[in-house]
């Protein structure tokens, strides 16, 4: 039987569903998967600059895990800016704070409070949007 891994905490997934690396034809066209707890380590980190074991507390993981989650991250990214490979996010073993919802029309991410019964995308009012929370 596989090892159960511990689901991590993200506060909020990207805004976006990944990156293109531009003034290179020959860019690979294989991306790299970063993992939505990998973009979080790498947020709280480098852009909130807490510390790891602040990190790691405010995604519910021990330090050490924060510290391989980190590590990875890293290494991903610098494969793809190395290697001129796309970055594409996916879930990963994250769970996300609130519901999350994806907007279909202009593909912003956006969360709602549960008592809300008009629901339509914040920025461009489409209600044609997605849950993007894992089956749970
Ligand atoms: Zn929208």
């Amino acid at each position: 039987m596989p090892r159960r891994r511990r689901l991590r905490k993200v506060v909020a997934p990207p805004s976006f569903k990944g990156y293109k690396p531009y003034g290179n034809k020959k860019s690979s066209k294989n991306p790299v998967e970063l993992f939505y707890e990998e973009y979080e380590a790498i947020k709280l980190a480098d852009y909130d600059s807490l510390s790891q074991l602040e990190a790691s507390e405010v995604m519910g993981v021990s330090r050490p895990t924060f510290a391989r989650i980190y590590a990875s991250a890293r290494q991903k990214i610098a494969t793809a800016l190395t290697e001129t490979r796309e970055i594409v996010t996916v879930y990963g073993h994250a769970i996300l704070d609130k519901d999350w919802y994806q907007c279909n029309k202009c593909h912003s991410k956006f969360s709602l409070p549960p008592q809300v019964d008009q629901l339509h995308c914040p920025l461009c009012q489409s209600k044609n949007f997605q849950s993007i929370n894992p089956e749970k």
